[in-house]
């Protein structure tokens, strides 16, 4: 198949379950009939729905793609199989929750956190102030040492960025946000071009259980097909958003790789097919970014990001670390001037 996203997005699971249904079926089952001539045993090891998750998730990324409750899931499942003497950690920005388990596992005994580790992992571009890592190169110095590359690629999706294409081992996702899409459906992903690893993730995740739900599967599913519509769209909204926070004299700092000013605006033009639908901005204390916050009314507060509905956060709530006067928005399908006009009566009170 052709490698374009709107292609694999729509048709990379034909081959799956291949009735004349357009719509994938759901297949509602835990157990399958024995006395049949088929492969399908136990539903946490072979799934249809699944299996048609995975073919579009892969052809997306490059690769051969396990699918997982959860991001963290993944995350969880990738580093646990790979089990790393010392684990790497590029850059300062990443998801807190990512960062309680690499800790929490540490502390555990599971591995040691510093430089020069035998697994190099990295979130690009970064939650919440969407650092671009130059993939290429984070590649290279981790293969040189004999190391793996994991990327985080939660915020640029498959669509704006294919870190496998420039030499990272494993790609995760939290399927949570853009490829379900719609605020509805918790899941994740690793892809690999490695069939070996692949082979052995899928069958860690057997053992240990950590399947999707056969609801979330479908809606990550039906969800993926208009990924790359929406996230052209949220990434030509956030660029406009961007460019329009950059002169308001309220606003401090502006975070999208879209920006020259940006850190990552180089590596991002290079790597990445799209600066993406995230960006956040700084005010100048916790208050100023509350009251902001408070006066907002299309887009809607909350955590999370990649779905459908704008949504604007308040970062240090989640994460400590992020700058007190940060505002993150998750840019949405709104038009971009119903956003500007939301974010002109909040800001100017
Ligand atoms: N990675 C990033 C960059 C995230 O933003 C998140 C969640 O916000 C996760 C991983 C974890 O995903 P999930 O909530 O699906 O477990």
């Amino acid at each position: 198949m052709q490698h374009d996203p709107f292609l694999l997005a729509l048709h990379a699971d034909r081959e799956i379950d291949d009735g004349p249904d357009i719509a994938p079926p759901i297949h509602m089952t835990t157990t399958y009939d024995q006395t049949e001539q088929q492969d399908l045993v136990y539903a946490r090891k072979q799934h249809r729905t699944r299996e048609r998750l995975e073919a579009v998730l892969g052809a997306l990324d490059g690769g051969r793609a396990v699918a997982y409750p959860s991001g963290m899931a993944a995350i969880a499942g990738v580093l646990r199989l790979l089990r790393p003497d010392r684990l790497t950690l590029i850059g300062e920005d990443l998801y807190p929750g990512t960062r309680e388990f690499l800790e929490a596992e540490a502390s555990a005994g599971m591995w040691q956190l510093g430089k020069e580790g035998d697994v190099v992992f990295v979130e690009t571009p970064s939650n919440p102030r969407c650092i671009v890592t130059d993939v290429e190169e984070a590649a290279r110095e981790a293969h040189r040492r004999g190391a793996r590359l994991v990327v985080d690629s939660t915020f640029a999706t498959p669509i704006a960025l294919r870190p496998l294409d420039l030499g990272a081992d494993v790609v995760v996702h939290s399927t949570t946000k853009y490829a379900a899409g719609h605020s509805d459906a918790l899941g994740g992903v690793a892809v690999t071009a490695d069939a070996e690893l692949a082979a052995s993730l899928r069958a860690a995740r057997t053992r240990d259980g950590a399947v999707p739900g056969v609801l979330e599967t479908w809606l990550t599913l039906r969800g993926l097909r208009t990924l790359p519509l929406r996230v052209e769209r949220q990434s030509e909204t956030a660029t406009i958003v961007a460019a329009w926070l950059t002169d308001r004299p309220e606003v401090i700092r502006v975070w999208h790789p879209s920006l020259t000013e940006h850190p990552g605006h180089a590596i991002a033009g290079r790597q990445m097919r799209l600066p993406g639908g995230m960006l956040s901005f700084e005010m100048g204390s916790a208050e100023a970014a509350v009251e902001t916050l408070s006066r907002l009314s299309v887009f809607r507060r909350g955590t999370s990001l990649g779905a459908v509905e704008s949504l604007a956060e308040h970062r240090r709530r989640a994460d400590p670390r992020a700058p007190a006067g940060l505002i993150r928005l998750s840019i949405g399908l709104e038009p971009p001037a119903a956003l500007i006009a939301d974010l002109e009566g909040a800001l100017t009170g």
